[in-house]
Formats: structure tokens, sequence, C-alpha cells
């Protein structure tokens, strides 16, 4: 039995096979925990359950807009019904619209800017708060989102989303102040580019893989399994020491300078 045994988890963010939300979930499985996870939309629903439907351990499924609380709050009550308490919480979730990313910065509408915050930040909030009296009863628990440098530097068309993790990033520290007297520790994983289907809508994404195999000390760009194990660790017993931290999985790139 792995480092998850017994525990019970939340993971949001699952679109198809690529998506980091699925890598968790799936390394999640093997550690041995029994799981839920959330898609956004029933247009993801299939794809959800034919995954779903690998793991060792069926999961709930359960679709979930996070921009809608009452969709969120009827999470939790399945969440509860079905596993009764949480001891995880998997984030990874993030949108910034077409326009957003295509048009330089100094262009984003404030329509733009809102529904991104909201998707990609305010959205840990929501989630934290309706997950916080589920892992009160288990005697604590453990929050993970991802992030990724561009909250701290810029890249080219990351734009409004870098804006929104460097908001998601701070959110990670005030949630972790405000849940640690309950023992519940929140953190990010700030993973390298991978090709995904958020990814795959950033203009020039390859250019941005071509310089991290270029420039990180591992010479090479991180892949799913690589930022699931380091989120199962934050998840897990190794981390039980660890709140409030934005842990870099991204072959070093972080580190240089040139
Ligand atoms: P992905 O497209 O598979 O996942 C993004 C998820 O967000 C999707 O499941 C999508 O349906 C969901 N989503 C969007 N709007 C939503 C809403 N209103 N309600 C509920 N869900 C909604 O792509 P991914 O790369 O796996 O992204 C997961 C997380 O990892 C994101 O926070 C992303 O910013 C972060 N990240 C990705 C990379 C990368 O290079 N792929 C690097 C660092 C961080």
């Amino acid at each position: 039995m792995g480092d998850l045994a017994g525990k019970n988890g939340l993971i949001v963010g699952v679109a198809n096979k690529r998506s980091l939300a699925w890598a968790i979930a799936r390394a999640a499985d093997e550690a041995g925990a029994r799981l839920t996870l959330s898609y956004a939309t029933e247009r993801f629903e299939a794809n959800a359950r034919k995954l779903a439907d690998t793991l060792a351990t069926p999961p709930q499924l359960v679709a979930c807009d996070v921009t809608n609380d009452a969709a969120v709050a009827e999470l939790y009550r399945q969440v509860d019904e079905t596993h009764g308490g949480l001891d995880f919480l998997v984030h990874a979730v993030a949108f910034a619209s077409r326009e957003a990313i295509s048009a330089p910065f100094l262009e984003t509408s404030r329509a733009d800017f809102a529904q991104s915050l909201d998707i990609s930040a305010y959205s840990l909030v929501a989630l934290a708060r309706g997950a916080a009296p589920l892992m009160e009863r288990r005697g604590g628990g453990s929050v993970v989102t991802l992030t990724y440098l561009g909250s701290e530097r810029v890249f080219p068309h990351y734009n409004v989303m870098g804006v929104a993790k460097a908001a998601l990033e701070a959110t990670v520290r005030y949630l972790a102040n405000d849940l640690g007297p309950l023992n519940i520790r929140v953190n990010a994983v700030s993973a390298g580019p991978i090709k995904t289907l958020a990814a795959s809508g950033i203009p020039e994404f390859s250019r941005i893989l071509q310089h991290y195999r270029e420039s990180a000390p591992l010479g090479r760009t991180v892949d799913a399994d690589e930022v699931a194990a380091a989120a199962c660790f934050l998840l897990g017993p190794g981390g039980r020491g660890v709140t409030g931290e934005v842990l870099m999985v991204d072959g070093g790139y972080h580190a240089t300078g040139m």
C-alpha cells in the first residue's frame, strides 16, 4: 500500500489524458487513495469516465464549474456523502480567453482579466473553503494547486495568466496561514511547460519548450508524471511539515540566469 492508502482525495481539473490533474489522479490512485474526480462541464464527462475506468479504485465523478458557488457546494455534498470527509484537494484549473493570450497584455479587457482571475485564482479560495470542514473532521488535510513561473517573469503570450498565477501563489500563502491551525496545509507545484489542452492555447508554446530544453540544468523539460510525483509528496506524509510553499518542478530552469 502506498503513502495515500486510506486517504480521500478530490482532484479538480480533469479534461483529458494529458491533463496534469489526470497524471496526479493516476499517481494518487497508485498510492492507495480513494478519489473524486471533477471536470468543468458535461462536455468532458465521457473522457473522464473512460479514464476513470482505468484506475485501480473506481473514483466518483462530478461535474463542477468552479465559477458557480452552488456547483461547488454540490460537489462537496457529493464528496462528503460518498467518502465521509476529505484528506486532500488538488486544484488544477486555469483559464484565459484566446483574445487575452493573443493580443499584447496592455490590451487585456476588464472582462477577460476578471474571468481569468476568477477561474484561475479565486476558485482555489472557494474550493479550499468547501474542503476545510471536511478536512477538519479528518484531523487535517493537504491542498495542492498548480502554478507557473509566468507569475514572476514575463513569458511570451502568458499575459493575464501570469497575473492570475501571481494571485494564485499569494492565495496559497494566505490560505496556508488561515488553515494551518486546522492542520490543513496549502502548497503549489510550479510545473515547467508541458503540452496539455490549456497549454495548446498559448501561441508559440513550442518555442517556450525549446527554450527550457536549451536552458534548464537537466537539459530537458519535465513530464506530467514528474509533476504528479511532486504533488503526491506534498499531499502525503512526506510533506507534513511543508505549507505556504511553491515547489519548482521545472528541471531547474528557474535557477538559471542565462
Ligand atoms: P488542462 O487543460 O488539462 O487543465 C485545465 C483544466 O481547467 C481543464 O480541466 C478545464 O476544463 C478546467 N477549467 C477551466 N475552466 C473551468 C471552470 N470554469 N470550472 C472548472 N474547471 C475549469 O491543462 P493543464 O496544463 O493540465 O492545466 C492544469 C493546471 O496546471 C492549470 O492551473 C495550469 O495553469 C497549470 N500548469 C500547467 C502547465 C503546463 O505547461 N501545462 C505548467 C504549469 C502549470
